[in-house]
């Protein structure tokens, strides 16, 4: 994590630990047969989300324990974690891996995974789906078993001789900021939000905030010079797309924030409310749907000119916001998430996002959230001042906004939105067809002009809207307790979804949910009408597979993922519906 080794947090500095693992695995040949990348976090504690250990293929939290009398050091390690389409928790592979163990047992990871993992098949090649096809039990038991046989390396341990090496040294002494009534407001405010109080007295680590993680070539070399006047040479970068500078002597701080605001890089409010994390979505990445920077920079503008981010209860809440449901923006995680989809009206499209809630950014990414609905992508504001104007006023002393909305519950969470998610016609309201700072129509094309909302929504699109309440009616079970409930509305609204579109196609059918798989396969599946152009067979890969485990017992877990994949797989009869009715247009 960015402040290991300073964190007044954790059990020890986890660096060496990290470089060592990182050194050991490059080119060893137990790790070149991977279907695809194996990620791996260390984190210095359990509580703060600095490392998101839980979100990673291999996460470790530093741990310590008395044994015999001697203080030992070890590893709560976590294994199968990950976002991506649908996320998957990390499980406990060990509560306490003594730190001699952790590279040999990284290696017997790595040879499982080569051998077992998938290879062909990109969008299962992660340790995450092994782990959930063989079981936690049994990937452990393999690797142990693995681990058993491995011949023995030194290079497992000869670090640990040497684990100062990579402690950085200050460039200056530690000194204490004077309190002069001099300071100006901008550079209290920044301090109180940007600047971190080391564990080390006298020194302080400095968050330099980076609006959408964007940093010109200009700016980089002056931090360069920046980073060599006040600690050296080491930046650090986070998980928030910012960079840190460590070992700042804390009386050097007013100067080193005018050096920063001579670069443009003093923006204050690291780590809160306006700090919005968003992936490149549509401006460079094939895959985006939606604007995720441009609703990103709008949201941070807003917030910023708003009280909001001065609110205790609020400051601290994180949004983050992906172009498409590959959750590069890490919106499974956040307070508020948004990813991107898109809805058609009257032969429109207009960009949408769905809203996510539930998520745990703290205790490294402790849980995930559901999307509740779709909300076009220039009402997004409204909802993100909506539901935390009812977090402030609502909220009991002490209550988190994941505590806040269990307590209020998801339907009410969906009615407070409805209006917002509703979509006018083209016609009513012609600034919801287009995205933020792109004045051009949405892409995804202009299929047909219709007059009125009432004449041109398609019974399709009725019934695909209904499917999207089933699923989260399954969302609502599932949140009272009742997995198998959950699992059966999930899996209809798949079954619904298939069938509406072969309605639409006139593709006739007996009407079993047998004969509704048989004939999605036969008409939508084999001739990949339903493919996406990027994802491919994934999204009918999902109800086919629900369809065929349908009235097998889940518990909550999987039931949370079936519910990602109803809602994905939804989402993607609304796109294979305006891909052919594009298509049907242009040919016309
Ligand atoms: S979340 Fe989607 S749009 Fe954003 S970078 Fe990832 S793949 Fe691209």
């Amino acid at each position: 994590c960015p402040l290991a080794g300073v964190c007044r947090d954790q059990a020890f500095d986890v660096t060496p630990y990290s470089h060592a693992l990182a050194y050991f695995l490059l080119g060893h040949p137990d790790a070149q047969d991977f279907g695809r990348k194996f990620k791996v976090a260390f984190s210095g504690c359990d509580t703060n989300p600095c490392a998101l250990v839980r979100i990673h293929d291999l996460g470790c939290v530093a741990r310590t324990r008395v044994v015999d009398g001697r203080t030992v050091r070890g590893f709560e390690t976590y294994v199968g974690g990950g976002l991506g389409t649908v996320p998957y928790q990390a499980k406990l592979f060990d509560e306490f891996l003594r730190e001699e163990e952790l590279l040999p047992t990284a290696q017997a990871m790595a040879r499982v995974f080569a051998r077992l993992g998938e290879k062909k098949n990109r969008n299962t090649a992660r340790l995450k789906f092994l782990v959930a096809k063989l079981g936690l039990e049994e990937f452990r038991r393999l690797v142990l078993e693995e681990r058993a046989l491995l011949p023995h390396d030194p290079r497992w341990t000869s670090y640990l001789a040497d684990l100062d090496r990579h402690t950085e040294q200050p460039l200056k002494p530690p000194t204490l900021l004077a309190i002069a009534p001099a300071l100006s407001r901008e550079f209290k405010a920044w301090k109180q939000s940007n600047v971190y109080e080391q564990r080390q007295h006298g020194y302080a680590t400095v968050t330099v905030a980076l609006p959408l993680g964007d940093i010109t070539a200009d700016q980089l070399r002056g931090l360069a010079g920046i980073a060599r006047t006040y600690v050296q040479e080491t930046i650090r970068t986070t998980v928030e797309q910012n960079l840190v500078l460590r070992w700042v002597s804390e009386g050097d701080l007013p100067a080193l924030y005018e050096d920063l605001k001579a670069l443009a890089l003093h923006a204050p409010g690291a780590g809160t409310i306006v700090d919005i994390t968003a992936c490149p979505g549509t401006d460079t990445c094939k895959l985006g749907i939606s604007s995720s920077r441009g609703l990103a920079g709008e949201l941070r503008l807003r917030l910023a000119e708003s009280d909001l981010a001065a609110d205790e209860a609020i400051r601290d809440l994180r949004i983050k916001v992906s172009g498409c449901f590959n959750s590069c923006g890490q919106h499974h995680i956040a307070d508020l998430g948004f990813y991107g989809v898109s809805r058609n009206k009257g032969g429109f499209a207009a960009p949408h996002f769905q809203v996510v809630l539930g998520g745990q950014w703290s205790e490294n990414a402790g849980s995930y959230g559901l999307a509740i609905g779709a909300v076009p992508s220039k009402r997004i504001p409204e909802t993100v001042a909506r539901i935390t104007a009812r977090f402030r006023a609502e909220r009991s002393p002490g209550e988190t906004f994941q505590s806040f909305i269990r307590r209020i519950g998801k339907a009410e969470c969906k009615r407070m939105l409805e209006d917002l998610m509703t979509l006018p016609a083209h016609d009513a309201e012609p600034s919801l067809y287009s995205d933020w700072h792109d004045p051009r129509e949405y892409t995804i094309g202009d299929i047909g002009v219709g007059e009125c909302a009432g004449e041109v929504v398609t019974p399709l699109e009725f019934q695909l809207t209904a499917c999207e309440r089933e699923v989260f009616e399954a969302q609502l079970a599932l949140e009272q307790g009742d997995a198998a409930r959950a699992g059966r509305l999930a899996y209809e609204s798949m079954s619904h979804g298939a069938a509406a579109l072969l309605a639409w196609r006139k593709h006739f059918h007996s009407g079993t949910p047998q004969a509704i798989a048989d004939a999605f396969r036969e008409h939508f599946y084999d001739t990949q009408l339903f493919h996406d152009p990027f994802a491919g067979g994934k999204f009918g890969h999902y109800y086919l597979r629900a369809h065929d485990k349908a009235g097998q017992p889940r518990d909550a877990e999987q039931t949370h993922r079936l519910i990602e994949e109803a809602q994905l797989f939804i989402e993607a009869c609304h796109s294979c519906y305006a891909r052919l009715s594009q298509a049907a247009a242009v040919k016309v």
